[in-house]
Protein backbone atom coordinates (compact mmCIF):
# COMPACT_ATOMS: atom_id res chain seq x y z
CA UNK A 1 0.00 0.00 0.00
CA UNK A 2 2.77 2.58 0.98
CA UNK A 3 4.64 1.59 -2.16
CA UNK A 4 1.70 3.35 -4.23
CA UNK A 5 1.80 6.51 -2.73
CA UNK A 6 5.99 6.56 -2.80
CA UNK A 7 5.63 6.59 -6.86
CA UNK A 8 4.22 9.54 -8.36
CA UNK A 9 1.29 8.00 -10.27
CA UNK A 10 0.14 9.91 -13.79
CA UNK A 11 -3.05 10.82 -14.18
CA UNK A 12 -5.38 8.89 -16.63
CA UNK A 13 -6.40 11.95 -18.24
CA UNK A 14 -2.72 12.54 -19.75
CA UNK A 15 -2.48 9.61 -21.50
CA UNK A 16 -5.98 9.96 -22.69
CA UNK A 17 -5.55 13.55 -24.06
CA UNK A 18 -2.36 12.61 -25.83
CA UNK A 19 -4.66 10.07 -27.17
CA UNK A 20 -7.07 12.44 -28.45
CA UNK A 21 -4.95 14.92 -29.65
CA UNK A 22 -3.39 12.33 -31.96
CA UNK A 23 -5.83 10.94 -33.24
CA UNK A 24 -6.91 14.44 -34.61
CA UNK A 25 -3.67 16.03 -35.23
CA UNK A 26 -2.13 12.76 -36.84
CA UNK A 27 -4.29 12.59 -40.33
CA UNK A 28 -4.45 16.36 -40.04
CA UNK A 29 -0.75 16.74 -40.70
CA UNK A 30 -1.06 13.54 -43.26
CA UNK A 31 -3.34 15.54 -45.46
CA UNK A 32 -1.80 18.62 -45.22
CA UNK A 33 1.13 16.96 -46.31
CA UNK A 34 -0.36 15.02 -48.80
CA UNK A 35 -2.24 17.94 -50.60
CA UNK A 36 0.80 19.87 -50.59
CA UNK A 37 2.69 17.55 -52.24
CA UNK A 38 -0.21 16.69 -55.03
CA UNK A 39 -0.69 19.53 -55.58
CA UNK A 40 3.06 20.32 -56.51
CA UNK A 41 3.09 17.02 -58.55
CA UNK A 42 0.09 18.47 -60.45
CA UNK A 43 1.74 21.87 -61.26
CA UNK A 44 4.86 19.68 -62.59
CA UNK A 45 2.81 17.61 -63.91
CA UNK A 46 0.75 20.65 -66.03
CA UNK A 47 4.31 22.12 -66.93
CA UNK A 48 5.94 19.19 -68.40
CA UNK A 49 3.04 18.39 -70.75
CA UNK A 50 3.05 22.41 -71.64
CA UNK A 51 6.47 22.66 -72.67
CA UNK A 52 6.41 19.18 -74.23
CA UNK A 53 3.64 20.34 -76.58
CA UNK A 54 5.44 23.86 -77.34
CA UNK A 55 8.71 22.01 -78.14
CA UNK A 56 6.83 19.80 -80.12
CA UNK A 57 5.20 22.48 -82.08
CA UNK A 58 9.34 23.94 -82.57
CA UNK A 59 10.25 20.91 -83.66
CA UNK A 60 8.03 20.27 -86.24
CA UNK A 61 8.59 24.10 -87.98
CA UNK A 62 12.07 22.91 -87.34
CA UNK A 63 11.54 20.06 -89.35
CA UNK A 64 9.64 22.30 -92.17
CA UNK A 65 12.59 24.38 -92.47
CA UNK A 66 15.09 22.51 -92.18
CA UNK A 67 16.97 23.74 -89.43
CA UNK A 68 19.12 20.96 -88.57
CA UNK A 69 20.14 20.92 -92.29
CA UNK A 70 21.17 24.83 -92.25
CA UNK A 71 19.18 24.54 -95.66
CA UNK A 72 17.35 28.22 -94.11
CA UNK A 73 19.34 31.31 -94.29
CA UNK A 74 17.82 33.08 -91.43
CA UNK A 75 16.87 30.88 -88.39
CA UNK A 76 16.95 34.04 -86.33
CA UNK A 77 12.67 33.34 -86.05
CA UNK A 78 12.71 29.83 -84.84
CA UNK A 79 15.66 30.81 -82.46
CA UNK A 80 13.50 33.44 -80.89
CA UNK A 81 11.21 31.34 -80.22
CA UNK A 82 13.68 28.98 -78.43
CA UNK A 83 14.96 31.92 -76.31
CA UNK A 84 11.44 33.02 -75.38
CA UNK A 85 9.93 29.40 -74.30
CA UNK A 86 13.38 29.16 -72.41
CA UNK A 87 12.61 32.35 -70.76
CA UNK A 88 8.85 31.66 -70.07
CA UNK A 89 9.24 28.32 -68.38
CA UNK A 90 12.63 29.84 -66.38
CA UNK A 91 14.85 26.84 -68.44
CA UNK A 92 17.41 26.67 -70.86
CA UNK A 93 17.03 24.78 -74.02
CA UNK A 94 20.03 22.88 -76.18
CA UNK A 95 19.66 21.56 -80.35
CA UNK A 96 21.94 18.72 -80.54
CA UNK A 97 22.47 17.51 -84.13
CA UNK A 98 23.22 14.25 -85.63
CA UNK A 99 26.80 14.62 -84.97
CA UNK A 100 26.09 14.81 -81.36
CA UNK A 101 27.03 18.96 -81.66
CA UNK A 102 25.42 21.41 -80.21
CA UNK A 103 23.76 23.77 -82.94
CA UNK A 104 21.88 26.32 -80.45
CA UNK A 105 22.23 27.09 -76.61
CA UNK A 106 19.71 29.26 -75.29
CA UNK A 107 22.31 30.42 -72.75
CA UNK A 108 25.00 30.59 -75.89
CA UNK A 109 27.33 28.98 -73.70
CA UNK A 110 27.60 24.87 -75.15
CA UNK A 111 27.22 26.12 -79.06
CA UNK A 112 29.60 24.22 -80.89
CA UNK A 113 30.43 21.59 -77.87
CA UNK A 114 29.41 18.14 -78.38
CA UNK A 115 26.70 16.81 -75.93
CA UNK A 116 26.64 12.53 -75.65
CA UNK A 117 24.11 12.50 -72.85
CA UNK A 118 22.41 8.86 -72.14
CA UNK A 119 19.10 10.83 -73.12
CA UNK A 120 20.38 12.34 -76.81
CA UNK A 121 21.84 9.12 -77.41
CA UNK A 122 17.85 7.55 -76.35
CA UNK A 123 16.46 10.02 -77.88
CA UNK A 124 18.29 9.21 -81.43
CA UNK A 125 17.22 5.73 -80.88
CA UNK A 126 13.37 6.39 -81.03
CA UNK A 127 12.83 6.98 -77.69
CA UNK A 128 11.72 10.34 -75.89
CA UNK A 129 12.46 10.63 -72.11
CA UNK A 130 11.40 13.19 -69.70
CA UNK A 131 13.01 12.99 -65.95
CA UNK A 132 12.31 14.88 -63.33
CA UNK A 133 15.06 15.52 -60.57
CA UNK A 134 12.92 16.10 -57.07
CA UNK A 135 16.27 16.65 -55.13
CA UNK A 136 17.35 19.74 -57.68
CA UNK A 137 14.15 20.84 -58.36
CA UNK A 138 14.34 21.02 -62.30
CA UNK A 139 12.66 18.80 -65.14
CA UNK A 140 14.62 17.42 -68.39
CA UNK A 141 13.22 16.55 -71.33
CA UNK A 142 14.56 15.00 -74.23
CA UNK A 143 12.46 15.72 -77.82
CA UNK A 144 13.40 14.14 -81.46
CA UNK A 145 13.42 16.68 -84.01
CA UNK A 146 12.63 14.98 -87.38
CA UNK A 147 13.42 15.34 -90.64
CA UNK A 148 12.17 13.56 -93.99
CA UNK A 149 15.32 11.12 -95.82
CA UNK A 150 15.21 10.37 -99.19
CA UNK A 151 15.71 6.77 -100.11
CA UNK A 152 15.79 5.02 -103.31
CA UNK A 153 13.09 1.74 -101.66
CA UNK A 154 10.53 3.51 -100.23
CA UNK A 155 11.22 7.25 -101.70
CA UNK A 156 10.77 10.06 -98.31
CA UNK A 157 11.00 8.45 -94.59
CA UNK A 158 10.77 10.56 -91.35
CA UNK A 159 14.45 10.04 -89.31
CA UNK A 160 15.84 11.81 -85.88
CA UNK A 161 17.75 14.24 -87.33
CA UNK A 162 18.40 16.03 -84.21
CA UNK A 163 17.17 16.04 -80.57
CA UNK A 164 15.90 18.95 -78.34
CA UNK A 165 17.06 19.17 -74.46
CA UNK A 166 15.05 21.19 -72.45
CA UNK A 167 15.78 21.50 -69.01
CA UNK A 168 13.20 23.75 -66.41
CA UNK A 169 13.55 24.83 -63.09
CA UNK A 170 10.79 23.17 -60.62
CA UNK A 171 11.74 26.07 -57.94
CA UNK A 172 8.80 27.95 -58.20
CA UNK A 173 6.28 25.07 -57.22
CA UNK A 174 8.59 23.83 -54.66
CA UNK A 175 8.21 27.30 -53.26
CA UNK A 176 4.39 27.62 -53.91
CA UNK A 177 4.23 23.65 -51.85
CA UNK A 178 6.34 25.11 -49.20
CA UNK A 179 3.95 28.25 -49.05
CA UNK A 180 0.74 25.62 -48.61
CA UNK A 181 2.82 23.60 -46.24
CA UNK A 182 3.64 26.66 -44.23
CA UNK A 183 -0.30 27.29 -44.36
CA UNK A 184 -1.23 24.28 -42.77
CA UNK A 185 0.73 24.24 -40.00
CA UNK A 186 -0.53 27.67 -39.24
CA UNK A 187 -4.02 25.66 -39.44
CA UNK A 188 -2.46 22.78 -37.97
CA UNK A 189 -1.04 24.77 -34.99
CA UNK A 190 -4.47 26.29 -34.52
CA UNK A 191 -6.60 22.85 -34.82
CA UNK A 192 -4.15 21.43 -32.01
CA UNK A 193 -4.80 24.21 -29.50
CA UNK A 194 -8.90 24.21 -30.38
CA UNK A 195 -7.97 20.16 -30.16
CA UNK A 196 -6.18 20.51 -26.69
CA UNK A 197 -8.99 22.68 -25.14
CA UNK A 198 -11.43 20.66 -26.04
CA UNK A 199 -9.71 17.85 -24.68
CA UNK A 200 -9.54 19.01 -21.33
CA UNK A 201 -13.09 20.36 -21.69
CA UNK A 202 -14.33 16.98 -22.30
CA UNK A 203 -11.93 14.98 -19.86
CA UNK A 204 -12.73 17.29 -17.08
CA UNK A 205 -16.64 16.87 -17.68
CA UNK A 206 -15.80 13.27 -18.01
CA UNK A 207 -14.06 12.41 -15.10
CA UNK A 208 -16.31 15.02 -12.70
CA UNK A 209 -18.35 12.16 -11.60
CA UNK A 210 -15.55 9.83 -10.71
CA UNK A 211 -14.37 12.71 -8.88
CA UNK A 212 -17.74 13.26 -6.82
CA UNK A 213 -17.82 9.66 -5.96
CA UNK A 214 -13.95 9.61 -4.97
CA UNK A 215 -15.18 12.43 -2.92
CA UNK A 216 -17.74 10.74 -1.42
CA UNK A 217 -15.84 7.55 -0.21
CA UNK A 218 -12.95 10.35 1.43
CA UNK A 219 -16.31 11.39 3.34
CA UNK A 220 -17.62 8.02 3.94
CA UNK A 221 -13.71 6.79 5.14
CA UNK A 222 -13.94 9.91 7.34
CA UNK A 223 -16.73 8.09 9.25
CA UNK A 224 -19.58 9.83 7.85
CA UNK A 225 -21.28 6.23 7.15
CA UNK A 226 -24.95 7.71 6.10
CA UNK A 227 -23.21 9.27 3.10
CA UNK A 228 -25.06 8.02 0.18
CA UNK A 229 -23.05 7.67 -2.78
CA UNK A 230 -25.14 8.58 -5.88
CA UNK A 231 -23.77 9.57 -9.11
CA UNK A 232 -26.09 8.79 -11.73
CA UNK A 233 -24.09 10.55 -14.56
CA UNK A 234 -23.17 7.47 -16.68
CA UNK A 235 -23.68 3.67 -16.44
CA UNK A 236 -20.85 3.25 -15.53
CA UNK A 237 -20.53 5.73 -12.36
CA UNK A 238 -24.19 4.22 -11.61
CA UNK A 239 -22.69 0.69 -11.54
CA UNK A 240 -19.67 1.76 -8.88
CA UNK A 241 -22.32 3.71 -7.22
CA UNK A 242 -24.47 0.74 -6.75
CA UNK A 243 -21.40 -1.53 -5.86
CA UNK A 244 -19.86 0.94 -2.91
CA UNK A 245 -23.82 1.69 -1.56
CA UNK A 246 -23.93 -2.27 -1.74
CA UNK A 247 -20.70 -2.93 0.61
CA UNK A 248 -21.46 0.28 2.60
CA UNK A 249 -24.70 -1.45 3.39
CA UNK A 250 -23.08 -4.58 4.65
CA UNK A 251 -20.56 -2.20 6.18
CA UNK A 252 -22.98 -0.93 8.82
CA UNK A 253 -24.57 -4.39 9.03
CA UNK A 254 -21.55 -5.50 10.24
CA UNK A 255 -20.79 -2.41 12.34
CA UNK A 256 -24.90 -2.83 13.62
CA UNK A 257 -24.00 -6.10 14.17
CA UNK A 258 -20.41 -5.56 16.31
CA UNK A 259 -22.06 -3.19 18.46
CA UNK A 260 -24.98 -5.41 19.18
CA UNK A 261 -22.28 -8.35 19.78
CA UNK A 262 -20.68 -5.52 22.55
CA UNK A 263 -23.15 -4.79 24.18
CA UNK A 264 -24.37 -8.76 24.09
CA UNK A 265 -20.78 -9.22 25.33
CA UNK A 266 -21.37 -6.61 28.30
CA UNK A 267 -24.94 -7.66 29.08
CA UNK A 268 -24.21 -11.83 29.31
CA UNK A 269 -20.94 -10.88 31.48
CA UNK A 270 -22.69 -8.76 33.53
CA UNK A 271 -25.53 -11.18 34.64
CA UNK A 272 -23.39 -13.87 36.53
CA UNK A 273 -21.14 -10.59 38.42
CA UNK A 274 -24.97 -8.96 39.15
CA UNK A 275 -26.46 -12.22 40.79
CA UNK A 276 -22.55 -12.91 42.51
CA UNK A 277 -23.09 -9.30 43.88
CA UNK A 278 -26.49 -9.73 44.66
CA UNK A 279 -25.89 -13.14 46.72
CA UNK A 280 -22.80 -11.68 48.52
CA UNK A 281 -24.78 -8.56 49.37
CA UNK A 282 -27.31 -11.07 51.23
CA UNK A 283 -24.62 -13.24 52.61
CA UNK A 284 -23.15 -9.96 54.40
CA UNK A 285 -26.55 -8.44 54.80
CA UNK A 286 -27.41 -11.56 57.41
CA UNK A 287 -26.20 -11.94 61.01
CA UNK A 288 -25.46 -15.72 62.40
CA UNK A 289 -26.20 -17.04 59.25
CA UNK A 290 -26.75 -20.87 59.35
CA UNK A 291 -24.31 -23.00 57.97
CA UNK A 292 -26.62 -24.96 55.34
CA UNK A 293 -27.93 -21.59 53.99
CA UNK A 294 -24.39 -20.07 53.97
CA UNK A 295 -23.14 -23.50 52.04
CA UNK A 296 -26.29 -22.81 49.74
CA UNK A 297 -25.65 -19.20 48.47
CA UNK A 298 -21.72 -20.11 48.53
CA UNK A 299 -22.85 -22.95 45.69
CA UNK A 300 -24.94 -20.36 43.77
CA UNK A 301 -21.99 -17.96 43.76
CA UNK A 302 -19.66 -20.76 42.44
CA UNK A 303 -22.49 -22.05 39.95
CA UNK A 304 -22.51 -18.37 38.97
CA UNK A 305 -18.48 -17.75 38.66
CA UNK A 306 -18.58 -21.64 36.37
CA UNK A 307 -21.39 -19.83 33.97
CA UNK A 308 -19.14 -16.38 34.07
CA UNK A 309 -16.05 -18.75 32.88
CA UNK A 310 -17.81 -20.90 30.19
CA UNK A 311 -19.36 -17.83 28.82
CA UNK A 312 -15.23 -16.48 28.33
CA UNK A 313 -14.39 -19.55 27.03
CA UNK A 314 -17.34 -19.46 24.08
CA UNK A 315 -16.34 -16.48 23.45
CA UNK A 316 -12.58 -16.66 23.36
CA UNK A 317 -13.38 -20.02 21.11
CA UNK A 318 -15.62 -17.82 18.54
CA UNK A 319 -12.93 -14.78 18.72
CA UNK A 320 -10.15 -17.22 17.99
CA UNK A 321 -11.90 -18.96 15.02
CA UNK A 322 -12.82 -15.53 13.52
CA UNK A 323 -9.22 -15.11 13.08
CA UNK A 324 -9.52 -17.50 10.01
CA UNK A 325 -8.12 -19.83 12.45
CA UNK A 326 -4.21 -20.27 11.97
CA UNK A 327 -5.00 -22.40 14.59
CA UNK A 328 -7.19 -25.33 12.55
CA UNK A 329 -5.16 -28.65 11.94
CA UNK A 330 -6.61 -30.59 8.97
CA UNK A 331 -6.07 -34.41 9.41
CA UNK A 332 -7.65 -37.62 7.34
CA UNK A 333 -9.65 -38.81 10.73
CA UNK A 334 -12.04 -41.07 10.84
CA UNK A 335 -15.79 -38.94 11.25
CA UNK A 336 -17.70 -42.45 12.73
CA UNK A 337 -15.14 -42.94 15.63
CA UNK A 338 -15.44 -39.13 16.32
CA UNK A 339 -19.20 -39.24 16.44
CA UNK A 340 -18.70 -42.34 19.04
CA UNK A 341 -16.42 -40.16 21.62
CA UNK A 342 -18.91 -37.22 21.41
CA UNK A 343 -21.68 -39.48 21.90
CA UNK A 344 -20.05 -41.54 24.71
CA UNK A 345 -19.76 -37.96 26.87
CA UNK A 346 -23.14 -36.94 26.54
CA UNK A 347 -24.60 -40.70 27.25
CA UNK A 348 -24.78 -39.72 30.99
CA UNK A 349 -26.31 -36.37 30.67
CA UNK A 350 -28.95 -38.16 28.35
CA UNK A 351 -29.18 -40.83 31.10
CA UNK A 352 -30.28 -38.14 33.62
CA UNK A 353 -33.47 -37.50 31.85
CA UNK A 354 -33.96 -41.00 30.14
CA UNK A 355 -33.21 -39.88 26.78
CA UNK A 356 -32.10 -42.60 24.44
CA UNK A 357 -28.73 -41.58 22.09
CA UNK A 358 -29.12 -43.49 18.96
CA UNK A 359 -26.02 -43.98 16.80
CA UNK A 360 -26.97 -44.95 13.02
CA UNK A 361 -23.49 -44.75 10.78
CA UNK A 362 -24.48 -45.96 7.12
CA UNK A 363 -20.40 -46.31 6.46
CA UNK A 364 -17.04 -45.91 7.31
CA UNK A 365 -16.02 -42.70 6.70
CA UNK A 366 -12.72 -40.93 6.50
CA UNK A 367 -12.19 -37.10 5.92
CA UNK A 368 -9.97 -34.49 6.66
CA UNK A 369 -10.94 -32.79 9.37
CA UNK A 370 -10.22 -30.47 12.63
CA UNK A 371 -10.68 -33.53 15.20
CA UNK A 372 -10.58 -31.21 18.01
CA UNK A 373 -13.08 -28.58 16.33
CA UNK A 374 -15.45 -30.64 14.53
CA UNK A 375 -15.88 -32.47 17.94
CA UNK A 376 -17.01 -29.25 19.47
CA UNK A 377 -18.80 -28.84 16.81
CA UNK A 378 -20.93 -31.90 17.26
CA UNK A 379 -20.88 -31.67 20.87
CA UNK A 380 -22.97 -28.76 20.69
CA UNK A 381 -25.56 -30.24 18.27
CA UNK A 382 -26.17 -33.49 20.18
CA UNK A 383 -25.83 -31.32 23.35
CA UNK A 384 -28.62 -28.96 22.45
CA UNK A 385 -30.58 -32.01 21.58
CA UNK A 386 -30.34 -33.52 24.50
CA UNK A 387 -30.53 -29.88 26.49
CA UNK A 388 -33.62 -28.93 24.74
CA UNK A 389 -35.70 -32.39 24.59
CA UNK A 390 -38.71 -34.34 26.71
CA UNK A 391 -38.15 -36.51 29.70
CA UNK A 392 -37.61 -40.22 27.78
CA UNK A 393 -37.14 -38.74 24.96
CA UNK A 394 -34.71 -40.01 21.87
CA UNK A 395 -31.90 -38.16 19.97
CA UNK A 396 -30.69 -39.75 17.06
CA UNK A 397 -27.16 -39.04 14.98
CA UNK A 398 -26.53 -40.47 11.51
CA UNK A 399 -23.59 -40.28 9.49
CA UNK A 400 -23.63 -41.44 5.86
CA UNK A 401 -21.00 -39.87 2.89
CA UNK A 402 -21.59 -39.92 -0.90
CA UNK A 403 -18.02 -39.45 -3.10
CA UNK A 404 -17.92 -35.71 -1.86
CA UNK A 405 -19.08 -34.79 1.47
CA UNK A 406 -19.91 -36.43 4.15
CA UNK A 407 -23.98 -35.96 5.96
CA UNK A 408 -24.38 -35.57 9.46
CA UNK A 409 -27.49 -35.72 11.03
CA UNK A 410 -28.62 -35.22 14.58
CA UNK A 411 -32.43 -35.43 15.11
CA UNK A 412 -34.72 -35.44 18.46
CA UNK A 413 -37.85 -35.74 19.54
CA UNK A 414 -37.48 -32.33 21.63
CA UNK A 415 -39.29 -28.78 22.08
CA UNK A 416 -38.44 -27.81 18.35
CA UNK A 417 -37.65 -24.26 17.39
CA UNK A 418 -40.79 -21.83 15.89
CA UNK A 419 -40.66 -21.35 12.48
CA UNK A 420 -39.96 -17.66 12.50
CA UNK A 421 -36.87 -18.27 14.79
CA UNK A 422 -35.38 -20.92 13.21
CA UNK A 423 -32.71 -18.63 10.98
CA UNK A 424 -31.70 -16.69 14.11
CA UNK A 425 -30.61 -19.70 16.65
CA UNK A 426 -27.09 -19.23 14.71
CA UNK A 427 -26.88 -15.83 15.97
CA UNK A 428 -24.27 -14.79 18.40
CA UNK A 429 -25.78 -14.74 22.01
CA UNK A 430 -29.37 -15.77 20.31
CA UNK A 431 -31.81 -18.07 22.11
CA UNK A 432 -35.40 -18.99 21.87
CA UNK A 433 -36.48 -19.52 25.32
CA UNK A 434 -33.73 -17.29 27.36
CA UNK A 435 -34.88 -19.23 30.61
CA UNK A 436 -34.94 -22.15 29.77
CA UNK A 437 -31.06 -22.11 28.26
CA UNK A 438 -29.79 -20.27 31.00
CA UNK A 439 -31.37 -22.95 33.40
CA UNK A 440 -29.67 -25.74 31.39
CA UNK A 441 -26.27 -23.76 31.72
CA UNK A 442 -26.49 -22.42 27.95
CA UNK A 443 -24.27 -19.31 26.71
CA UNK A 444 -26.45 -18.91 23.38
CA UNK A 445 -23.04 -19.23 21.79
CA UNK A 446 -23.00 -23.01 21.20
CA UNK A 447 -24.61 -22.63 17.57
CA UNK A 448 -22.37 -19.51 16.28
CA UNK A 449 -19.29 -22.25 17.40
CA UNK A 450 -20.98 -25.02 15.79
CA UNK A 451 -21.70 -22.48 12.78
CA UNK A 452 -18.07 -21.54 12.78
CA UNK A 453 -16.36 -24.74 12.98
CA UNK A 454 -18.05 -25.96 9.70
CA UNK A 455 -17.95 -23.13 7.57
CA UNK A 456 -14.64 -23.56 7.90
CA UNK A 457 -14.29 -26.91 6.98
CA UNK A 458 -16.09 -25.33 3.72
CA UNK A 459 -18.82 -27.03 4.72
CA UNK A 460 -22.94 -26.00 5.44
CA UNK A 461 -25.56 -26.54 8.39
CA UNK A 462 -29.39 -26.24 7.87
CA UNK A 463 -31.75 -26.76 10.42
CA UNK A 464 -35.44 -28.18 10.11
CA UNK A 465 -37.92 -28.06 12.95
CA UNK A 466 -41.69 -28.32 13.96
CA UNK A 467 -42.52 -26.72 17.04
CA UNK A 468 -43.29 -29.02 19.46
CA UNK A 469 -42.24 -31.87 17.65
CA UNK A 470 -38.93 -32.20 17.08
CA UNK A 471 -35.49 -30.80 15.51
CA UNK A 472 -32.70 -32.31 12.82
CA UNK A 473 -29.64 -30.63 12.30
CA UNK A 474 -28.02 -31.58 8.84
CA UNK A 475 -24.34 -31.06 8.50
CA UNK A 476 -23.12 -31.49 4.99
CA UNK A 477 -18.53 -31.32 4.96
CA UNK A 478 -16.33 -32.08 2.26
CA UNK A 479 -14.22 -35.63 2.16
CA UNK A 480 -11.43 -33.27 1.06
CA UNK A 481 -10.43 -30.41 2.20
CA UNK A 482 -8.96 -27.47 -0.15
CA UNK A 483 -7.52 -24.54 1.18
P1 LIG B 1 -27.53 -22.22 24.07
O1 LIG B 1 -26.28 -22.11 24.80
O2 LIG B 1 -28.61 -21.32 24.59
O3 LIG B 1 -27.98 -23.63 23.90
P2 LIG B 1 -27.09 -22.32 21.26
O4 LIG B 1 -26.40 -21.34 20.39
O5 LIG B 1 -26.52 -23.67 21.35
O6 LIG B 1 -27.21 -21.63 22.68
O7 LIG B 1 -28.57 -22.41 20.77
C1 LIG B 1 -29.31 -21.25 20.50
C2 LIG B 1 -30.79 -21.46 20.76
O8 LIG B 1 -31.32 -22.33 19.77
C3 LIG B 1 -31.06 -22.14 22.05
O9 LIG B 1 -31.14 -21.22 23.10
C4 LIG B 1 -32.37 -22.85 21.79
O10 LIG B 1 -33.41 -21.97 22.02
C5 LIG B 1 -32.31 -23.14 20.30
N1 LIG B 1 -31.95 -24.56 20.05
C6 LIG B 1 -30.75 -25.05 19.72
N2 LIG B 1 -30.80 -26.39 19.51
C7 LIG B 1 -32.06 -26.75 19.71
C8 LIG B 1 -32.77 -28.02 19.63
N3 LIG B 1 -32.14 -29.13 19.30
N4 LIG B 1 -34.08 -27.98 19.87
C9 LIG B 1 -34.72 -26.86 20.19
N5 LIG B 1 -34.15 -25.66 20.29
C10 LIG B 1 -32.83 -25.59 20.04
Amino acid sequence: MRKLYQKHTPSIRVPLMVFMILLCMVPLVIQGRVLAGSSKQNQVDRRIIDLQNQCQIISNKMTRTGYLSGTVVDNAAIDAELSMLADIFNGRILIVNSGFKIIKDTFSLSEGKVCISEETIRCFLGEATQKYNTEKHYFLLAIPITENVQTMESGSTPKTAGVMLVTASTESMTELEERLLDRAELFQLTAFLAIAIAAVIVLQASFRPFDAIVGSINRVAEGNLDEDIEEMAFSETKRISGSLNHMLENIKTMEQSRQEFVSNVSHELKTPITSIRVLADSLMGMDHVPEELYKEFMTDISDEIDRESKIIDDLLTLVRMDKESPEMSFQSANVNSLVEMVLKRLRPIARKRNIEVIFESMREVTADIDEVKLSLAINNLVENAIKYNKEDGWVRVTLDADHKFFYLKVADSGVGIPEEFKDRVFERFYRVDKARSRETGGTGLGLAITKNVILLHHGAVRVESKEGEGTIFLVRIPLIYIS
